[in-house]
């Protein structure tokens, strides 16, 4: 348990003992007897986090490589020209 806490409401360092805040007032016995957060959830994140670095740049490479050959798809192609916009005053079907 650490001798001090912090008020949540204005940040002051109070003594681990404070009932209220002496710079704004708020309560804090209900934070002073908080339970530390549990480190398990931070351990777990951190033994993947080197995987995870991996799978990123992967992941990272691939979409590079995609777009790249998608650029060049779209560079070497013949150039598609536009479908010509239909004449309003023919009819839809000709007979
Ligand atoms: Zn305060």
């Amino acid at each position: 348990m650490p001798a001090t806490l912090d008020c949540p409401r204005c940040r002051t360092r109070l003594p681990a003992q404070a009932a209220f805040c002496p710079h704004c007032g708020a309560d804090v016995t209900g934070i002073a007897h908080l339970p530390p957060p549990p480190p398990a959830a931070r351990r777990a994140s951190g033994g993947i986090s080197g995987r995870r670095i991996v799978l990123f740049l992967f992941a990272l490479i691939v979409l590079l490589f995609g777009t790249l050959s998608v650029l060049l798809y779209a560079l070497h192609k013949p150039a598609v020209l536009p479908p010509p916009p239909r004449d309003p005053n023919r009819p839809m079907f000709s007979r």
